[in-house]
């Protein structure tokens, strides 16, 4: 049995999975943003882990894996995730460690992106496939490589990061630094946020992307633009990386997805324009299987293999 750990800007989760990578207990708390100091934000992590340890199968738990929003840096063990500030290289492997009931047995730390590519690659939609890139599309646009069957996720454990390559060489100025950032032409705030700039009139409840999928559903011009805008920025990222190392299959999961094929059919449609050469065109692209599990999961499998 596998303790798994899923921190996130909005909430902490907490599971059991055993070594088929099958989910049997969860827990969920919220993650206290607004917290002083980096230790109110641990405890947070600790009541999870002490609700997990409530359960009788605790006993059969050997390690710990943990996914966390970045960055982070597995070489150090630390992560200094953008939407919880008051975590900055915070000592989240040393921390998880020195809890009571973990004891000291081995803690793997990941990224969220590269955790929901490893639970795809071992239970859901990339299983079976030696190199797959898989990309969690929402407010942001995260992503991680299996190459050669194995999660590769670079020295400090951002690999892959899809979000923060350019894809429009003059395109907007990005926080990361750098413009024309993949992430500021598809995350459901980026594709929102272009279709009010062309016009398209949010509802009361706000300008989201999934209120763009609506508009585009209804056949609004303006929103099946920035969908396919979205795609076709995704597309290029995509064709990039399958060019740079051979890619089988492309995975996307995130809320964004739920638009469902007002996303994929675009994106399949420009990646046969953008990946070309003939190593590249057989490049399968589908949707994510295992939804919000698959930070638990992923986390899982990190610590496992
Ligand atoms: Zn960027």
């Amino acid at each position: 049995m596998i303790a798994a750990i899923d921190i996130g800007g909005t909430k902490i989760a907490g599971g059991l999975v055993d070594a088929d990578g099958t989910l049997h207990h969860r827990v969920e708390r919220p993650t206290r943003r607004q917290a002083a100091g980096a230790g109110e934000v641990f405890a947070t992590v600790a009541e999870v882990v002490a609700d997990l340890a409530a359960d009788p199968r605790w006993t059969r738990v050997e390690r710990v894996g943990v996914g966390s929003a970045g960055p982070v840096d597995i070489g150090k063990g630390t992560v200094s995730p953008v939407n919880i500030a008051a975590w900055r290289d915070f000592p989240l492997v040393a921390e998880v460690r020195a809890l009571p009931q973990v004891a000291g047995a081995p803690v793997a730390l990941g990224g969220d992106a590269v955790a929901m590519t490893a639970a795809e690659h071992w239970r859901g939609a990339a299983r079976g496939f030696a190199n797959a890139l898989c990309l969690v599309v929402s407010t942001g646009v995260g992503a991680g490589l299996v190459l050669d069957g194995r999660v590769y996720a670079g020295p400090t454990g951002n690999a892959g990061h899809l979000g923060h390559i350019t894809v429009d060489l003059d395109g907007e100025p990005c926080p990361c630094g750098s413009r024309g950032c993949l992430e500021r032409m598809a995350s459901g705030t980026a594709i929102a946020g272009w279709a009010v700039a062309q016009g398209w009139r949010p509802p009361a409840d706000g300008a989201t992307a999934a209120a763009v999928a609506d508009s585009a559903r209804a056949g609004d011009a303006v929103a099946l633009a920035a969908f396919d805008r979205a795609a076709r920025a995704l597309a290029a990222g995509i064709a990039a990386t399958a060019t740079l190392v051979e890619l089988d299959v492309a995975v996307l999961g995130g809320g964004v997805l739920r638009a469902g094929e007002l996303l994929l059919e675009p994106l399949r449609r420009h990646l046969r324009s953008y990946a070309t050469l003939p190593f590249t065109r057989h490049l399968a692209v589908r949707a994510a299987e295992l939804g919000t599990d698959a930070g638990l999961i992923g986390a899982a499998a990190l610590a496992l293999h």
